[in-house]
Order: C-alpha cells, then structure tokens, then sequence
C-alpha cells in the first residue's frame, strides 16, 4: 500500500477503508499526503469555492451542557445574551452579505430548539429575507422534527445544519444533555422534508486522530456534502478551556484524511482558524478546503470577507458568478428556490461544447434539435456578419428585404408544391398559434365560424404558448396544470403501429370517429407527421397520415403538419411529410430553419387556404409579431439552406450514416433489463427506459463522461448534428449505454 496507490482508489470512486485512513495518518511524509489530498480535491471536489454567512439569531442560555459551547447555560463565560433578533436585522445582515457574493445565509440559534413561538418567527425571518433578497437560506436551531422542519423549507430554508461535532465514541465525554442519534434524526428529518444537509464538527477537543477518522467515516455514511470544520477555540469559563491547541501538522493531517474519506464534499472552513499562521490556511486550502464560512459580520472568525477572498483566489479557487445565474435567471423547467446544476459555456465548435471548467463535451442534443451543422461554422458566420453590417432588422410591415424573399425563394423547392404563401414567425411556438389562427380564420371566411376547435393524438408537443399547450398532451405533457384554464381540445390516442412495422388498421378508428361525430366544429387536425418529439420520441406508422389525410378532405378539416422538429433532414427525409407523400395546409417549419443560430420559424400554407383568409372580411391575416421576417436571422437562414442542399454537404448521406451508426451502437441496450426499448430513425436514437430516469443525476453522469445529453420522463435519446465525426458518435452512444448500465 502507498499514499498513491490509494489516492488513484479514491480518484477512480473507490471508498477508503478505516484501517487504510489510519495507515495514511501514520504516514511521516506529510508532504506527500498533502500532495495526494490535493490531487483528490482537483479531481474531485469543487473548485469554485463555497462562501457561506451566519447570523447567530438568538445568544446564550442555553439548556444542553456541550463542553466547549460559550453559550452553555452551565458554565459562566462572557458570551452575548440576547433574544431573537428582528426580521430587519436578519434581512439586512442577508443583504449585506448577498452584496459581496455569499452564496449562503443561515439562521442560527442557541437553545436544544427553539419554541414554537420562535419557530414561527423564524420562519417569517425566512419569508422575509426570502421576499427581499436572493440569497440562499440555511438553518441551524437545534434539534428539529419533521413537522418543523417541513416548516421551515415551507418558508424558504433550503439547508439544515446540525453538527455531529465529534466521533461517535467520544460524543457522550462532552455531552450528556443530548446524544448523537438526535443530531441524527434531525439530520434525516431535514433530508426527508427535501432540505440538504450540512454537518461537521470541532476538532481539538481531547480525541485521538483514530476518532478523528471514525468521525469522517461517520459523515460518509450520512452522505453529508457540506462539512465545516472548525478548531477548537477554548472558551474561559467552560470545561475546555484549558484545552491543549493541535498542532499545525495536526490540523493539516486532519484536513487531508477528511479529504480523502469525503473526496466530493465541500469541507468548509469554520470556527478557530485564526489559530493558524497564514501559510498553514493557503496549506488547507491547497489540500482540501474548499468552501468557508465568512462575514465581515462575524468578529469572532478575525478576518474580512475581502481578504479571505484573496487568499483563496491565491490559492487557484475560483468564485463563481454562476451563482448570480443560480440566484436570478430562471432557466427551462426548474425550480428558482432549488435549481437544477446549470454548467457553464465557455465556447461551441463543430460538434462539441466546451464547458468554463476547460471540459469538452460532445454534443448530442443539438440544442435541442436546431444546431444541425454544429456551432461556430465558418459560412453561417460569415452570413450573419455580412447581413449585420447592412441592416440586422428592419419592421417587416410595409417593408421588405432581400434575405426573407431568398429565403422564401430557398424554400419553396423544399416543401409540397401546393405549399405556396409564407408566413415569418418567431419561434415554434408561435408558428403553431398562427398555424391554428389560419385554420380558425379559413373557417371564417368559408363562413363556417362554428368550424372553430382542433383535434389532435395523444404524446404530441406544439409548444409552450396558450393555443399551442392546449395541443400538446393534456395528461403527460408538461402542461397539465393549466389544463382547466386552456381551450379544451379533442384529443385520440396516437397510432401504435411504429415506423417501419406492419399497419394495424385499428389505429385509425379512434380519429376516425371523432371527426365523424364532430367535424362540425372541428377547423383543423395538428399532428407532428411521423415523429412524436418532446412528447414521447414515438415514430408511427405512414399510412396514419394517410387516413388522417383521407378523413380530414372528407370532413372538411384542414390538415396541420408541426414540422418543427423533423424538418431538415432529422427523419431521413428532408421533410417527415415525404415518408408518406401526404400534403398538408399548413405546415410549420422552425429549429434547424437558421441552423440553429437565430429564433425564427415559418408558416407555409396552401393558395386556397391565403386565398379564402384574404378574400374574406377583414381582408387580411389579423397577426403581425414586431420581429417578423428578421433579416439577421433570414440571412442566415438562408445560408443554412443553401448549405444543407449543396451537394458537396450530401445531408442524405450524412444522416444514412448517422442514422446506421445509432442502429449499431444502441442495438446492445436492448438487452439491458432498465431499458423497455431502442429505437431509430434518420439522425435520431432513442433509449426507452421502464421508470422515468433522474434527470439531475444523469445529467451529472453524463458531463463527467464527456458528453452533453439531456434525458427526459423515460426517454433517454441523441439528436446530434449532422456533421458530428463517427468517433464523436460512438464516445455519445457508448457513454449513454455506460450511464442507462448504472441505473
Ligand atoms: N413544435 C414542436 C414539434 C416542437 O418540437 C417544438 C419545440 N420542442 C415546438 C413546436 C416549439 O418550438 P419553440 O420552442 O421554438 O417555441
């Protein structure tokens, strides 16, 4: 055994053993131990360092008679005295904190806990600071149950802390008003009520370095990620005062044996460490101390927060302004008060991301779907900068330019023939609710105002505006919530038949009797031809479309087709609309349109349907967004498409290949029992999973293999760009069946 042969254990997700800790304590070369702490903590931990603040709520007298506490009703020390501070005073102490980027704020209190008077106070502590400011709320009052706790998170608290301040074995020597099993079912009640938990503890206290070690150990076991640390700082008065100081070498021995034992959590310097030389800090930083609790507020730590900040620059930690992003911007789907790990671009080239940490990651996503000729190429840039330098917008009402009239004439080849008239909108989002407005308006001046609602399938995505939620799923979709508040739709179950497998005529007789029985009112039938996106990632069967078709020109229905996301080549085809020759209405193209550079989508429908809008009262098409048409983003639009159809790009050829390669190299998942099913279709491969996967996990999984892929429900699946090298692929395909083995 050596230092380093059990560094690369730990580095490799191994967990160290307590005889092998004991060994390394043992180890005259500190240097050399110092050293391979460090190497764990660069591999490992954080390196953007973790600042937290603290406001001591309430002061002294208190009932427990914990030998080193100079707030211990049971001893006579000189510690302040006073009740519950004010909700002002918290606040402005947040605040000022807030200001010099503290990341975290927490309420501590002295007491065994506090009553339910002060419970409630505390919480409007905590309604109030959460009210008016953003920094993140922690709490320290003693020895809490769930009920409390629940209330607690209730009012914005998102972190508990309760030390276990020593070794299990040596706990019941410095305490008898309480034991270590109630530190602990505290702990578990914060972790059940959805709070994280933060506990360390004193070193110096008369343990050995063995108890030092069953103490790390202890915290592993909790699975606890933030640990302070604190030495201890004999207090006149108290049992401890007298107290021997540890030595340097000691504390630094401590340091790197918690590093090794806790090789992700954040050890966060606490109490005590004015003790230390200024070399002996920039040691522990160097080692293993990564996160601090600060506060030109606190007198007793000794030093300012400006200053702690420099040593810890000094010592190669970053501060992150991620946390501005983490306290203000509200990112896709997730909570503001406990977000989801955002990670940082520094940079996008060709088919990979690179991360501020220096990580390259290869993407799989696309950007969710549009980036089809990766990031950063040379001609999409060019096409930007030379459409900047004449105009980047100008209001398309009453004007017109060059880049949207080439961009109309590029796409015009592309689509169906009896697609004619276009209409420039923003987003996906918005093209699907000009797309449903047409339909509306068509009925209108066909005078059948009455033909005025929609029909739809089950699993379908159209967006996250208000017409376009009221088609996506009503049940299974993201938008279940607003449910009562949107237009109520008819919706069908989608077809089960798959791509590429046989036609199950039963399919269509749900849809089919439907608009039999309602096809008075219905305007419009939407569907997302052949690939169900962020519904469900579900490809079906041609010949439903066909049906569909056949049913909506008997009925009188106009036949919608969302193409957003399967336009450009992802299916195989250029349009989804080809694999089974049925023509649409309308159809909505957005996504890949600019190759993922700019927002811009479009709305493409047939003469007779322009034709019957504009004949009629009002005369025209009642939408008009402020950015339509934008030259910037129909410049480079058109750059894209002419990129894409050039036959040195061969986009056909790239997708077989793509489309070959995702065959081959998911085909193994289907044997991994998590997996329900794989599927694939042009540029796109899905992993079906039996249980929803744990997006934040796997998403962490998926970053540290060097890949950027981001599940969803059960859908695990890859989108990557049309020009990702076949190396590239298989470090995505293999990585994700790596990740899918781990559930
Ligand atoms: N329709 C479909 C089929 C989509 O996949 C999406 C986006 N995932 C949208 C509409 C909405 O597009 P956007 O996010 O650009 O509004």
């Amino acid at each position: 055994m050596t230092v380093n042969e059990l560094k690369e254990i730990v580095i490799q997700g191994g967990r160290l053993k307590e005889v092998e800790s004991e060994w390394l304590a043992t180890q005259p070369d500190k240097e050399a131990l110092y050293e391979a702490a460090h190497e764990i903590t660069q591999a490992l931990a954080s390196e953007e360092f973790d600042m937290c603040s603290i406001i001591n709520a309430k002061s002294g007298k208190c009932p427990e008679n914990c030998k080193w506490c100079a707030q211990s009703a049971h001893y006579q020390t000189q510690a302040d005295v006073y009740d519950l501070v004010s909700k002002e005073e918290c606040l402005r102490q947040a605040q000022y904190n807030e200001d010099q980027g503290i990341a975290r704020f927490s309420l501590v209190t002295s007491g065994r806990k506090p009553s339910s008077k002060q419970m409630e106070k505390l919480c409007e502590s905590a309604r109030h600071m959460r009210k008016h400011s953003s920094i993140q709320l922690c709490a320290s009052l003693g020895l809490l149950n769930e009920k409390e706790m629940h209330a607690l998170h209730e009012s914005g608290v998102t972190r508990y802390h309760c030390n276990l301040e020593t070794a299990p074995s040596h706990f019941s020597s410095l305490c008898s008003t309480h034991t270590q099993e109630d530190k602990i079912d505290t702990l578990k009640a914060a972790r059940k009520v959805g709070m994280d938990i933060c506990s360390g503890g004193i070193i110096g206290m008369g343990e050995s370095m063995k108890q030092r070690i069953e103490f790390a150990l202890t915290l592993r076991e909790l699975d606890v990620q933030s640990i302070p640390i604190n030495l201890l700082s004999p207090i006149p008065g108290t049992p401890l005062e007298k107290q021997e100081p540890l030595s340097e070498e000691e504390v630094l021995t401590t340091i790197a044996l918690f590093r090794f034992i806790n090789p992700t959590a954040f050890l966060r310097f606490a109490g005590g460490r004015s003790q230390l030389s200024k070399d002996a800090v920039k040691k522990a930083l160097y080692i293993g101390i990564n996160s601090a609790i600060v506060g030109d507020l606190l007198t007793t730590l000794g030093s300012k927060v400006s200053e702690d900040k420099a040593l810890i620059e000094e010592a190669g930690y970053r501060f992150s302004d991620s946390l501005f992003d983490r306290k203000h911007l509200w990112h896709p789907y997730t909570s503001t008060t406990n977000p989801l790990p955002v990670y940082k671009v520094k940079q996008a080239e060709g088919a990979t991301i690179t991360l501020e940490s220096g990580q390259t990651l290869i993407e799989g996503m696309s950007s969710w779907w549009c980036a089809i000729h990766g990031y950063n190429h040379p001609v999409l840039n060019q096409a930007v900068e030379e459409q900047l330098s004449k105009m980047s917008h100008v209001m398309f009402g009453g004007l017109t330019h060059d880049p949207a009239i080439e961009l109309g004439q590029l796409l015009l080849p592309l689509v169906p023939p009896t697609m004619q008239k276009i209409f420039y909108a923003d987003s996906g989002s918005v093209a699907v609710e000009v797309a449903l407005k047409m339909a509306v308006q068509y009925g209108y001046g066909k005078g059948k105002e009455k033909k005025n609602n929609f029909v739809t399938i089950h699993s379908g995505y159209h967006g996250d505006t208000w017409n376009a939620m009221s088609v996506c799923d009503p049940e299974t979709g993201m938008h279940a919530l607003f449910g009562s508040a949107l237009p109520v739709r008819y919706f069908v179950p989608s077809p089960r038949s798959r791509y590429g497998g046989a036609w199950n005529p039963e399919d269509i007789i749900p849809l089919k009797t439907l608009i039999e029985t309602h096809h008075e009112e219905l305007a419009a039938l939407i569907l997302e031809p052949i690939v169900q996106g962020a519904g469900g990632m579900w490809f079906y069967h041609p010949q439903y479309l066909r049906e569909a078709a056949r049913l909506c020109k008997e009925y009188h229905l106009l036949l919608i087709f969302d193409e957003i996301a399967t336009g450009f080549g992802r299916t195989g085809k250029l349009f989804a609309w080809e694999h089974a020759e049925v023509v649409p209405d309308i159809m909505c193209i957005g996504k890949a349109l600019t190759g993922g550079y700019m927002t811009l989508s479009a709305v493409l429908a047939t003469n007779e349907v322009a034709d019957t809008i504009s004949n009629h009262s009002p005369g025209a098409f009642m939408h008009g967004p402020t950015f339509m048409g934008n030259p910037l983003a129909c410049a480079v639009a058109c750059a894209s498409i002419k990129l894409l159809t050039s036959p040195e790009y061969d986009w056909q050829g790239k997708v077989n290949r793509l489309s070959q390669q995702l065959e081959e190299e998911l085909a193994p998942a289907r044997q991994l029992s998590s997996v329900n099913d794989v599927r694939v279709l042009g540029a796109i491969g899905v992993i079906e999973t039996k249980e929803p996967v744990d997006m934040a996990w796997m998403q962490q999984r998926f970053v540290e293999e060097g890949i950027w892929v981001r599940p969803f429900g059960k859908l695990v699946y890859l989108m990557p760009p049309f020009i990702i090298e076949p190396e590239q692929l298989t470090k995505l395909t293999s990585g994700l069946i790596k990740i899918i083995k781990e559930i």
